[in-house]
């Protein structure tokens, strides 16, 4: 049995982890909804690349949230987390541990050693990260799974899926079969981003704007000469020197106005923008133009003696084109057009049918024919200075400045990326657009602004380019022949049944390099042996096809039903009911591949619901680095916070705007969560008889009947936002219930009466309704905090209940008791009490001064006489009086008569008595007190003593004695005499308006005469 421990969250959490394993407490729940509607759940796979941050910790919990939740209410859930395994996030991981700098390293290493080193870190990840998750109380089918490295099976053991996996594999063959019989799929020249580190293209939706950084190039003005105008220049301007021998021809806008100036000093002429013509020191305006005028002007190539520069262009002259796309705002309205490093230059070039010269190799390092820059890194400052050598030796180069710009870099290693012309394999989009468009608006998108930030993606992405030249990740299934025939294959089946070379080398392997690239197949068309392209693919194809690959009733990875005709039972979960991922970036990747996947193999959106969440930031709201120090990782935050108060974060945030996560944030949620735990203390001390029949509810007060509306209210509350899928209405709610109406208000009004020794009946119905209220709140809570629920659960919970919470069913409102009128007139009446105690605040007026009369304009709470009395207590008045020709809301008659003041005096010194019975730890039963008293006060001695008999009874002592004489201990004369009364409990001196009071509580010595 788990012991309630209070305010020790890690501890505690640590327990209910065990004891939910030694009790099964999943299986145990799989068994009990495995006849139940199924309710079907897509996780967005975590890369099991590194340990968990915090930013994962809260995707982690709206989905367990959710699961939780939705098991409560009966469902069958498949509780199936995912690893994604294969990509540059993995591979640029291993290469830094082995100290590797490039694909070169890799090549020596050996492919398949790289890609066993792969494997390994994935196995290694993603136990840490199984632990983690079940660290954080995610309740999944995490299957069997061991951190040990030597372990042949585990990825059959685990019941997570993993992309990596064969079938998950295989599945993209499939779909890209699919794409290709529908003439989606082609090879295709262009000029993409690419990292010359990694030695691939980043395609177009992995450039997010975070991937952007402010940086400074150098950026030149060169002389283009003209080649039939003497002395007569274009002043071209770039930020990318490199390009300049790449440069084939120049493009200016059609309706700009552009100038030919001299400069008086050097007398050389210049053609730029008109606006521009200060560039030039010294100038004078010769003539004014629109651009058109300079259509097919020739030129003379600036790197026109390099032999790749001739081999490529042969007998074409450099020319002048007209592009709508020129700016006024930068250089000089003259664009340097380098079709084989620029992606607008390519496009323009292609509809222009002009040249391309492709200058770098996959280092990005220029290609043989470029002379002094062959071998040479393109990026490397040296290079970028023998260019400019090279100009001024030539007397071409006019300018150089320093230029910051944003400009894009690479997502895994932060290498600044460059332009390079290559032939890559894309899916055509554009066929999908509109469909697309039309299944996203299906969808349900929270927040709402998602689904228009999809849409403009949709509206706007271009084909996707779906190929990478590196090593581990998807095989792409394409066997290309020379001749021109491709051949896509679809399945294991498909290939054993064409190979006709490498069959046996490859069987018994996962379809990944180089085990697969050993299978030659035989082209159709003309017989030749052809090997598959040696290109993988990008992971978001894996991350996509989850739908199809990994569902299935047992979480098992054999046989999935999609691909082996078991319709029925794949479409039981299909389309799921809800994805929730963190929104940056996932409208051009998952959320992106995961429509169009299901576009293409089933036509319809694949989800139903989507809720999103921004990103975590630190406390003063900058985003987390390793690097900037202020990163907080999971296995430090949750062992220093705790499992549920992270979460309780988490489910309070605003999914649509960035989290301040920090330990300052969790203390302010931590105390939040401790008046929780101080309503279950209050219980424990006071109403603790337990194991009360909750169907027979009886209310005695009000105070009962209200709580028990309220809580009711709440439950429908909560589950209709978290229906809505909206965590954080639902737990706000919650959480207001437990501080503003059950603590603040219940608990604190109905403190007399959970107080009184004597069971009265009405007593008894109070502690029925509070244990009503606790066993019921505890399970709207559990799918929030687990843990905490659980532990008050333990302590709850009668024999005929569920052994754990999470196998309880989510509570039902119970209408009969949900009172809004009354609801209404308790808030009314708390408005009311809180304006009269700013009104005493405002007399300076403390609150155990009794007054005589309140008056209320307001005949909104002139009801129930039970609730008036509320107000009275509250406010401490004798008398409310309704007018509603008062000038204010209420009006509080402040005059304190002698009658008044003597009430006020007796109060504050049961006040005092009573602090005394609590620093004695006297419990409500012993009675057998004697208060001694002294003041030298001789007024105030005989107001206590007047007032003797109901001073007893509220404050449940035997006695209370005035002694005439100072005999506290600290007084030395006399405190011997203290004695003769019997022990002395506890004593202390305390001032009442103004006066000095002392007083003892004291233990009557057994049988003995008092003195
Ligand atoms: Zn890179
Ligand atoms: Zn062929």
């Amino acid at each position: 049995m788990v012991k309630f421990m209070e305010n020790n969250f890690i501890e505690r959490e640590h327990k209910i982890l065990n004891f939910w394993q030694e009790k099964k407490v999943l299986e145990k729940l799989k068994e009990k909804n495995k006849k139940g509607k199924p309710w079907s759940f897509l996780d967005g796979p975590i890369t099991a690349n590194n340990p968990m941050g915090v930013h994962h910790a809260w995707g982690r919990t709206y989905k367990d949230l959710f699961q939780r939740f939705k098991a409560m209410q009966g469902y069958r859930l498949r509780f199936q987390n995912g690893f994604d395994c294969q990509g540059l996030w993995v591979e640029v991981e291993v290469e830094k541990e082995l100290g590797f700098k490039n694909k070169k390293d890799i090549e020596r290493f050996g492919i398949e050693n790289f890609v066993q080193k792969c494997k390994e870190r994935v196995h290694k990840y993603s136990m840490i990260q199984t632990e983690q998750s079940i660290r954080l109380g995610m309740q999944c089918d995490w299957g069997e799974w061991k951190t040990d490295l030597t372990d042949k099976d585990w990825l059959k053991k685990s019941h997570s899926y993993y992309t990596m996996s064969d079938e998950n594999n295989y599945a993209i063959w499939y779909f890209l079969k699919k794409c290709h019989q529908e003439g989606l799929l082609y090879k295709g020249w262009d000029v993409v981003p690419w990292c010359p580190r990694c030695g691939t293209a980043i395609s177009q939706h992995e450039i997010l704007t975070e991937e952007y950084k402010e940086i400074t190039h150098q950026a030149v003005y060169v002389k283009m000469p003209l080649l039939d105008e003497p002395e007569t220049y274009f002043l071209v301007w770039t930020t990318t020197p490199w390009t300049l021998p790449a440069n084939v021809f120049l493009s200016v806008h059609p309706e700009l106005l552009y100038a030919k100036v001299a400069d008086s000093q050097s007398g050389e002429m210049y053609i730029l923008l008109k606006d521009k013509a200060c560039l030039v020191p010294n100038h004078q305006i010769l003539e004014i133009f629109p651009g058109k005028k300079l259509e097919n002007k020739k030129y003379k190539g600036i790197f026109d003696e390099l032999p790749a520069v001739q081999k490529t262009l042969k007998n074409y002259k450099h020319n002048v084109v007209l592009w709508k796309e020129v700016t006024a705002q930068e250089g000089t309205g003259i664009v340097h057009s380098a079709p084989g490093c620029g992606q607008e230059d390519f496009r323009l070039g292609k509809t222009l049918r002009l040249p391309v010269i492709d200058p770098l190799n996959e280092e990005s390092c220029y290609k043989e024919g470029f002379d002094f820059l062959t071998s040479r890194f393109a990026a490397d400052p040296q290079t970028k200075q023998l260019i400019f050598d090279n100009l001024t030796k030539k007397g071409l180069l006019y300018k150089i400045e320093d230029y910051t710009h944003r400009y894009p870099t690479c997502w895994r290693c932060k290498s600044e990326l460059l332009f390079r012309l290559v032939q890559e394999w894309y899916l055509a989009m554009a066929p999908l657009r509109e469909r697309l468009i039309k299944s996203a608006k299906k969808i349900n998108w929270i927040p709402s602004f998602c689904l228009a930030r999809e849409l403009d993606w949709l509206k706007n992405m271009e084909d996707w380019l779906i190929s990478k030249k590196r090593y581990w990740g998807l095989a792409l299934p394409i066997w290309a022949c020379e001749c021109g025939h491709i051949e896509v294959i679809a399945s294991k089946e498909e290939l054993r049944e064409k190979a006709a070379q490498g069959w046996q080398e490859f069987e018994g392997h996962s379809p990944h390099r180089p085990w697969i690239d050993k299978v030659k197949i035989q082209c159709p068309k003309c017989q030749k042996l052809i090997s598959r392209i040696l290109d993988v693919g990008t992971p978001w194809l894996d991350a996509g096809i989850v739908p199809f690959s990994t569902i299935s009733d047992d979480n098992r990875c054999e046989n999935i039903p999609y691909f082996h005709n078991q319709r029925k039972e794949w479409q039981k979960w299909f389309p799921v009911q809800l994805v929730c991922e963190s929104f940056p970036g996932q409208f051009k990747n998952w959320f992106y591949v995961l429509l169009v996947m299901s576009q293409v193999l089933e036509d319809t959106p694949p989800f139903k619901n989507l809720l999103g969440y921004a990103l975590v930031v630190d406390e003063k709201g900058e985003e987390m680095h390793k690097s900037k120090g202020n990163a907080i990782w999971f296995d430090e935050a949750v062992e220093k916070i705790g499992a549920d108060i992270m979460r309780w974060m988490y489910v309070t945030q605003n999914p649509a705007y960035n989290m301040r996560f920090g330990y300052n944030v969790a203390k302010e949620t931590e105390k939040r969560i401790l008046t929780l735990i101080n309503c279950i203390k209050f219980f424990e001390a006071y109403a603790n008889t337990k194991k009360f029949a909750i169907s027979h509810l009886q209310f005695s007060n009000i105070l009962d009947k209200w709580i028990a509306s309220r809580l009711n209210s709440v439950i429908q509350e909560v589950t209709e936002n978290l229906e809505k899928f909206d965590p954080m209405k639902a737990s706000l709610a919650l959480e207001s219930f437990w501080i503003n109406d059950l603590s603040l208000w219940y608990i604190r009004r109905s403190r007399k009466i959970f107080q009184t020794p004597e069971n009265t009946p009405e007593k008894e119905n109070a502690q029925k309704t509070f244990y009503y209220i606790l066993i019921t709140l505890v399970k709207i809570i559990a799918p929030f905090m687990p843990f905490l629920a659980e532990d008050i659960y333990q302590q709850l919970k009668t024999e005929k209940d569920p052994a754990s919470i999470h196998l309880c069913q989510w509570p039902q409102a119970r209408k009969e008791f949900i009172d809004k009128k009354l609801e209404n007139e308790m808030q009314e009446i708390r408005r009311i009490v809180s304006l009269a105690l700013a009104k005493r605040a405002q007399a300076a007026i403390g609150v155990r001064q009794v007054l005589q009369k309140l008056k209320i304009k307001s005949t909104k709470c002139k009801t129930e006489k039970d609730l008036l009395d509320l107000i009275k207590e509250e406010i401490n008045v004798k008398e409310i009086v309704f007018d509603k020709n008062l000038k204010e809301e209420i009006e509080l008659d402040t005059t304190i008569t002698d009658t008044l003041k003597q009430e006020g005096q007796m109060r504050q010194l049961i006040r005092y008595i009573q602090s005394l019975r609590k620093k004695a730890a006297l419990t409500a039963q012993e009675r057998d007190i004697i208060v001694l008293c002294y003041t030298p006060n001789n007024h105030l001695a005989q107001i206590f003593q007047k007032n003797k008999a109901s001073l007893l009874k509220t404050t449940r002592c035997e006695d209370f004695i005035c002694v005439e004489q100072n005999i506290a201990p600290t007084n030395n004369a006399y405190s011997s005499s203290l004695n003769n009364y019997g022990t002395v409990l506890t004593q202390q001196d305390f001032v009442l308006e103004g006066e000095n009071v002392w007083l003892a509580l004291i233990k009557p010595n057994t049988k003995q005469a008092k003195p």
